[in-house]
């Protein structure tokens, strides 16, 4: 963990883009609310192919015009170079210098690949087309991506992306600390020192989280599901474990120098902020 060490701990939140207008203004009071904690930058996903496109659009400008800062994720499966660019210019033009830099995930039934197979060669397009003008995150998997063909396979191909330019990465979500310990290890031994930030995903419900983990590859640790499991519909008690295990976790990453925490907040602020009092940041 010797490389995170030399960092500042800085703390992000990531949003989906709303798809109603109800939506749109919950998010706004849920961007205001976390915006008093003074994030770096809030991070807004990006579907893939293009399929969330305005809305990504739409939800950075508001970030950005409330005077936050924001970081959109671009993902690069189904995309033509000309479209990259283009996106590239409308976010250098609002004043955007962070990207969070993804392949993505084809919506099934999808079958063009397009211009770019995967997300090291986005990184290399992103620098040779803007030179150092963002500040470029990639994602990044200690429990390891689950079409990878090996751990170590899957290792190289990080180190790939932070070759062709990439300036820090941030993590899959994931429940034991001890394989982003060895993960960031695992860097070291390859010459990768920049920061590493966990992705931190609050425990709200069950059954959404087995079905989302088990799609990404996420393991929900066997004494973590028997009990999540044992709850049933006790919304109350889920909650309540849920934030405790959480915050013991980010607590433990923060103390042995993780170089800050990026929330997945689901668009909701409730279990972002129990894990941050509880952390006392
Ligand atoms: P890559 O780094 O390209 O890796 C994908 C797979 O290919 C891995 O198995 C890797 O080992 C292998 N690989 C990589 N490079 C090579 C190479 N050169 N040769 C051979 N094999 C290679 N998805 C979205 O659609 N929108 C989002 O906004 C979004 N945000 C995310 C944010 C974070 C922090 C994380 C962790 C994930 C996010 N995802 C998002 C999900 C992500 O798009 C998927 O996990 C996707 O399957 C892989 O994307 P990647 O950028 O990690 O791909």
């Amino acid at each position: 963990m010797e490389s995170q060490q030399q960092y500042p701990q800085q703390f992000s939140f990531e949003f989906f883009p709303p798809k109603t207008p109800e939506g749109t203004e919950k998010l706004i009071k849920v961007r205001d609310t976390l915006g008093e904690l003074k994030p770096k930058y809030f991070s807004v996903t990006f579907g893939a192919g293009g399929s969330t496109q305005q809305g990504t659009f739409d939800t950075v400008s508001s970030i950005q015009e409330a005077g936050f800062n924001a970081a959109p994720h671009l993902s690069c499966v189904g995309s033509t170079k000309e479209n990259i660019r283009e996106i590239l210019k409308i976010y250098m033009d609002q004043g955007i210098n962070r990207i969070v830099t993804l392949r993505g995930d084809m919506p099934s039934g999808t079958q063009e690949i397009g211009e770019f197979r995967f997300a090291n060669e986005l990184v290399e397009f992103i620098r040779a087309e803007t030179n150092d003008h963002f500040h470029i995150e990639v994602a990044a998997y200690p429990e390891f991506h689950p079409q990878a063909t090996s751990a170590e396979d899957d290792l190289n191909n990080f180190k790939r992306k932070m070759e062709a330019g990439a300036n820090s990465a941030i993590t899959q979500y994931f429940f034991n600390p001890d394989a982003y310990f060895r993960f960031v290890d695992d860097c070291e031994d390859l010459g990768i020192t920049a920061p590493i930030v966990p992705g931190i995903m609050p425990i709200t419900n069950y059954i959404q989280l087995a079905r989302f983990s088990d799609m990404c590859g996420a393991e929900i640790p066997r004494w973590i599901r028997k009990r999540l499991e044992s709850y049933g519909d006790d919304k109350d008690s889920i909650k309540a474990f849920g934030e405790e295990v959480i915050s013991e976790m980010c607590h433990q990453l923060l103390e042995a120098g993780a170089p800050g925490l990026h929330f997945y907040t689901m668009n909701v602020t409730a279990p972002t902020l129990a894990i941050w009092k509880n952390l006392a940041l």
